[in-house]
């Protein structure tokens, strides 16, 4: 029974207040008070009401709302507080309060409508009261009129059954008095106030400020000392009118009526109702309004066709992952799957069998994933799924191949078999960034790199990201610091170790950024390249080295200077103008500059390298092939070109031992570079042995760590003049 009673349990505590408060009052009117009411069934009928209200108050059950569907407790039916999430209970939260404004605002317009209510029922039930009591005094005044037409004397005359009836009616009457419109008294009838000539004299001097009517009775309320005095005036002829005055309790009578029981009952019972009504609208209202800002959040925040997460649904999704994942312990990866060619299957197949592809791709990552991990569809053909893992992305990797395994199982569109290709970019948290947002871009990053190359996964690597921080704060200061001095350079020697001389240096730029410290100019050349800095930045480069060239001239020292040119250098008139300035005009006469290119920087437009070329070549001007081994080199176009210098890349060079296949491949391309008629350089010269073997081999020139690190113009000096290589001759 208590079960059953529990499980029916409808009211609230509100409800509850009230309805006992009502039920009690019901009960202590019928059977208290039932002089009140005054009909007996009614009485009985109020009890039973009360009895009814005291028992579902205290039973917290009411049948009526049962029957009708209704609750008035805090949880309901169709939201349970358990299943509200966060959301919901801030939405709650948010139209609770509402709730109760409105419902205060509701009980304050009840209470003044009720306010309002009663001060019309008091003037009506005062108008009425006074028109009923002013009808015993019309009437005296109407006979009075009669028998003073009548009256041959001042006094009372006429017949007796009209003396007896005025007797009758004018038992309360205080004051007859006929007088004229400025109530000057004409005759008095009837004087009972004579004893108090001071209220005869105050009512009359009221009764003239009334405008009297001619044709209609004016009625008025006088106060003295506390009594409450009614005055009804008739017109008797043009001239006369006569005055009723008698003690009057209308007005308290009809306020305390305002009182009585019934009224209460009502007054209380329209306020609770207006109160419960508003709050069961409310409740209602709000139960609404918490399931339709669900709905609307779930469908803005997860796809219709697949019933996976959304874009939207994604920030939040990392945002929760973040807050629940310890940095120290673990971490998660973001996988980001997008479907090779996907355009084609809705171009060739259609969107209905395109969007079933998708829904099935939905399902099998749906089936491959275990609940720990979360899946959303973050565009049409791009998917993500976060799973969380160990410090160790291998094993996120290995998630990762699972999944691409599984989309890229041959499936069956209606009749037509299909094999879907998937590319995938994963980045990781706490490794790559702590940021949900940021870790969905560097994942996409990852993905572009994965299409670009393609390659099935990719890991997000700082160095791909076009937009990273670092590189878009170096990117905006390059032009600055070519301008304001941020460039330095260095030299490194090379020597000849056939005749262990010094046959000169090459000049390697240097960037100090001011936040990053040194920047290898494998970073920022090719930038300067692609943003269109490269030919100031050789200018300067260029400038530099001739003054370095004039100090060494100056100081009785033959250095010739090498100098770096990017492809992009080939292709401007005013480079090729400087570089003959600084020739025939400077200090890089005499043989003093040479110039390197590399391979590729050749290879990208010969035909315009060779005109290059061979205007430097007639300056007089050496020209090295760096780099060599790398590129793309055709020999037909080398055999052309004027180039007297390769320079053999330091991946031959370094490492290499006697026994080694690459010493083969290295003797190999000496002897080709002696074929073209050049002279051979090898870089990256490490250290002693390799720089014999190269001497074996018959080597030219060398360079490198083992025979002199890169360093400042000073810094050659000091090593040249403690190395023991012999210094070189002025060219002619
Ligand atoms: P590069 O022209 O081949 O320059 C040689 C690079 O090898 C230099 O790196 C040098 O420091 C390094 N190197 C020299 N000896 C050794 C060695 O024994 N072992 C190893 N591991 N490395 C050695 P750096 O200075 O970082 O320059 C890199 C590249 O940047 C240069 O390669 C060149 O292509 C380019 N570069 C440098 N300065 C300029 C410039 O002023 N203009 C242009 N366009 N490119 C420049
Ligand atoms: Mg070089
Ligand atoms: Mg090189």
């Amino acid at each position: 029974m208590g079960t059953l009673m529990r499980k029916y349990r409808n009211m609230g505590s509100l409800d509850r207040m009230v309805r006992a408060f009502l039920g009690t009052c019901c009960i202590v009117l019928g059977v208290f008070a039932p002089g009140v009411i005054g009909v007996s069934l009614l009485n009985a009928l109020v009890v039973a009401f009360g009895v009814i209200n005291v028992v579902s108050s205290a039973a917290r059950v009411c049948p009526a709302y049962i029957a009708c569907g209704i609750s008035t407790l805090k949880s309901d039916d169709t939201v349970s507080e358990s299943e509200l999430d966060s959301k919901d209970v801030k939405d709650m939260f948010e139209i609770r309060k509402t709730r109760n404004k409105i419902v205060m605002l509701a009980v304050v317009i009840v209470t003044v409508l009720l306010v309002l209510f009663s001060i019309v029922l008091l003037h009506v039930t005062h108008d009425l009261a006074m028109s009923r009591d002013s009808m015993r005094g019309e009437a005296a005044a109407v006979l009075a009129v009669d028998l003073h037409k009548n009256a041959t004397r001042p006094g009372f005359s006429g017949d007796g059954g009209d003396r007896a009836l005025f007797e009758e009616l004018a038992m309360d009457v205080n004051l007859i008095v006929f007088h004229d419109e400025d109530v000057h008294k004409i005759s008095s009838s009837y004087e009972r106030l004579g004893s108090d000539p001071l209220l005869v004299e105050k009512l009359l001097t009221s009764l003239k400020k009334n405008k009297l009517s001619k044709t209609q009775v004016t009625r008025k309320m006088l106060m003295h000392e506390g009594h409450h005095f009614l005055q009804s005036t008739l017109p008797v002829t043009d001239q006369t009118w006569v005055s009723v005055v008698f003690d009057s309790n209308v007005h308290i009578g009809s306020i305390s009526g305002l009182f009585v029981p019934k009224i209460v009952i009502v007054s209380v019972s329209v306020l609770w109702l207006a109160i419960w009504g508003v709050t069961y609208g409310l409740r209602k209202y709000s139960q609404q309004t918490i399931k339709a800002a669900r709905e609307l959040r779930y469908r803005s925040t997860h796809d219709s066709l697949t019933g996976l997460r959304n874009r939207i649904g994604l920030d939040e999704t990392l945002k929760n992952r973040i807050d629940q994942t310890d940095p120290m312990k673990n971490g998660f990866a973001v996988v980001l799957i997008d479907l090779v060619r996907f355009r084609y299957v809705n171009d060739t197949l259609g969107y209905e069998l395109g969007d079933q592809l998708l829904v099935e791709v939905a399902e099998r990552l749906k089936r491959i994933s275990s609940e720990y991990y979360d899946i959303i569809r973050m565009s049409s053909d791009v998917f993500c799924v976060i799973c969380p893992c160990d410090h160790d992305r291998a094993n996120a990797c290995r998630v990762a191949n699972k999944i691409q395994d599984c989309i890229e199982a041959q499936k069956q569109l209606g009749d037509i078999p299909l094999n879907m290709q998937t590319r995938v970019g994963m980045s990781f948290y706490p490794f790559d960034s702590a940021s949900g947002p940021e870790l969905v871009r560097l994942a996409d990053i990852a993905l572009t790199q994965s299409k670009k190359h393609n390659i099935r996964i990719s890991y997000y690597q700082a160095d791909n990201d076009s937009h990273s921080v670092r590189k878009l704060t170096l990117l905006a200061g390059l032009r600055s610091a070519i301008e304001e001095g941020e460039l330095s350079l260095v030299y490194q020697p090379k020597v000849d170790i056939q005749k262990n001389t010094l046959v000169g240096v090459e000049a390697l730029v240097r960037w100090t950024h001011p936040e990053y410290g040194a920047i290898s100019p494998v970073e920022f050349v090719g930038w300067a390249e692609k943003s269109g800095l490269i030919d100031k930045l050789t200018h300067w480069v260029l400038h530099t080295a001739e003054e370095q060239s004039r100090l060494w001239t100056a100081a009785g020292y033959y250095i010739p200077i090498a100098i770096n040119l990017s492809p992009v250098n080939l292709c401007n008139e005013d480079l090729a103008l400087l570089v003959e300035k600084l020739v025939t005009e400077g200090a890089f006469g005499h043989g003093l500059l040479e110039l390197e290119l590399t391979e590729n920087a050749v290879m990208e437009d010969p035909t315009k390298a060779l005109e290059t070329m061979l205007a430097f070549h007639k300056l007089g001007i050496q020209i090295a092939i760096d780099d060599f081994g790398t590129g793309l080199s055709s020999f037909t176009y080398l055999r052309r070109f004027p180039v007297s210098n390769l320079k053999i890349d330091r991946t031959f060079v370094m490492d290499t031992g006697i026994e080694d296949r690459d010493a083969v491949l290295l003797r190999s391309m000496i002897e080709l570079g002696h074929n073209l008629e050049c002279v051979v350089t090898a870089e990256g010269v490490e250290d002693q042995e390799v720089l014999e073997l190269l001497r074996k081999y018959g080597c030219d020139y060398v360079q490198g760590y083992g025979v002199c690190r890169p360093t400042t113009a000073q810094g050659v000096l000091e090593w040249y003049l403690a190395s023991g290589y012999q210094g070189q001759q002025l060219a002619a």
